[in-house]
């Protein structure tokens, strides 16, 4: 897997932050953007990649906020009817989160492959949809996708749609620092049919991650941010 980083812009602390509405990252967090972010074009296709970022292979899993742990704790016993023998077998013996020797917490894989909430559509059905791109059509190959997107689609859990990082994929809000971030766009090989959808169908990355980027920032600083990087 290959990966690529952008040039960097800034912006700061919220002129009004009462007006932000459940943001993610606090009122006082700064952040570091990458300006690539207002230049991508970018609409997964999961014909091409078949959700690749789910199952690809790494040393940790998917990294999670520590406010994190008690939703996938709280999802497990609804989502656990979708996942493999693998992943409940992996999540008996580890638990649904771990930290890293660098104290950050990420999601456990199963022999440093699929995320252990992966869960597969079956090839022959063609009943799954692409989830990120409902005018595709049915994927005709196995997908990878997120148990817990699943159940919260079949409106069986409410308020969490996925973590953070998986939601906002291939963006990237790196902490850098106490109450510092980096905002970035993370370039990896697995995502080139998201890249050429994009490109092909003009869609620019921050509409396509508009409401992820909502959730994780607030309303108004997505519009910095928008404010910053679409400005030159
Ligand atoms: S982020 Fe990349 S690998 Fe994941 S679904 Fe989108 S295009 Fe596929």
């Amino acid at each position: 897997m290959e990966r690529r980083r952008g040039k960097i812009a800034f912006f700061g602390p919220m002129t009004n932050p009462e007006s932000i509405s459940l943001p993610i990252y606090g009122k006082i967090a700064r952040f570091r953007v990458d300006r690539e972010l207002g230049t991508t074009h970018f609409g997964c296709d999961l014909s091409i990649c078949h959700g690749a970022c789910c199952t690809m292979p790494a040393e940790a899993g998917a990294p999670i906020l520590e406010s994190e742990i008690a939703e996938l704790e709280r999802v497990l016993p609804i989502v656990r009817k979708y996942l493999s023998e693998d992943s409940l077998a992996t999540i008996a013996n580890e638990g649904v989160w771990r930290r890293e020797r660098d104290g950050s917490l990420t999601i456990p894989a199963i022999r440093g492959r699929d995320c252990i909430f992966v869960t597969y559509d079956s090839p022959s059905s063609g009943a799954e949809r692409n989830s990120k791109h409902p005018g595709r059509g049915p994927v005709t190959e196995q997908t990878a996708y997120c148990a817990i997107e699943k159940a919260y689609r079949a409106g069986e859990i409410e308020g969490f749609p996925k973590p953070m990082s998986c939601h906002l994929f291939p963006i990237r809000i790196y902490p850098t620092g106490e109450n510092t971030f980096e905002i970035v766009y993370e370039e990896i090989s697995e995502c080139k049919g998201g890249r050429k959808r994009g490109k092909s169908e003009r869609i620019p990355l921050l509409d396509f991650l508009h409401s992820p980027l909502v959730r994780a920032l607030g309303p108004e600083r997505v519009g910095r941010l928008r404010k910053a990087v679409l400005s030159e």
